[in-house]
């Protein structure tokens, strides 16, 4: 009988890590029940040594599809920001806190649904092995879920969105929204609005990360 995968994210990890290495095991993770939901696991993307890390909730529909983050809608916004604010987009690393997309049904279309905190705990070994291998100089999480992995259950991104939060993770490490959030955006006016403070946040953080060369 083929032996089953070990049920700790950990136990995969090999012993003297790449990323390369880390992103194979990966492959073959059943940490927790969301690796039979999703066709395959998105892990993170990007330059080694890149100095700017993104972080998300989960991969999406077109990134379990290809089996890449950040390639749907949301990650052609987020592009276009960091286009927009002179960050190079080749040059940073995005990756999220739960590599298997999370969803139910409604009708033909698979619908995300928000990862609970032991499929994010499960999880969180491979996001620990890409920031230890990437050290990235600042690390930008994207949305609440993202936020709460890395700052902690009690942080609000309401009221520090865009503070620079001190942590053994990054020297720089930040929280705004999730660019799927500004592309629902109930009408124009406030989509608008979203984009530009979002595009603001990310300035903020060019800025930071060229103040500190
Ligand atoms: S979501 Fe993460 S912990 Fe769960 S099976 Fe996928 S890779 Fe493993």
């Amino acid at each position: 009988m083929p032996r089953r995968p070990p049920k700790d994210a950990a136990e995969l990890i090999p012993e003297r890590p790449s990323l390369a290495s880390v992103r194979a095991a990966a492959k073959d993770c059943q940490a927790c029940d969301l690796w039979a939901r999703g066709t395959q696991t998105v892990f993170g993307e990007g330059r080694r040594r890149a100095e700017l890390m993104f972080v998300g909730e989960q991969p999406g529909d077109s990134e379990d599809l290809e089996g890449r983050p950040f390639v749907g809608p949301a990650g052609k916004l987020l592009d276009r920001v960091l286009e927009e604010v002179g960050i190079d987009r080749d040059a940073v690393y995005v990756t999220n806190v739960v590599k298997h997309f999370k969803w139910e049904p409604r009708g033909k279309r698979r619908i995300h649904k928000k990862p609970n905190a032991s499929e994010i705990a499960a999880c969180r070994p491979w996001l620990d092995a890409e920031i230890e291998l990437v050290k990235p100089r600042a690390i930008v999480c994207l949305g609440a879920t993202a936020a709460q992995a890395l700052l902690g259950r009690q942080f609000r991104l309401t009221a520090h969105r865009g503070d620079f939060i001190p942590s053994s993770l990054a020297p720089l490490l930040t929280a705004t929204v999730h660019p799927s959030s500004i592309l629902r955006a109930p009408d124009d006016e406030t989509r608008r609005r979203e984009r530009a403070a979002f595009a603001a946040d990310l300035q903020r953080v060019a800025e930071a990360l060229r103040g500190r060369r």
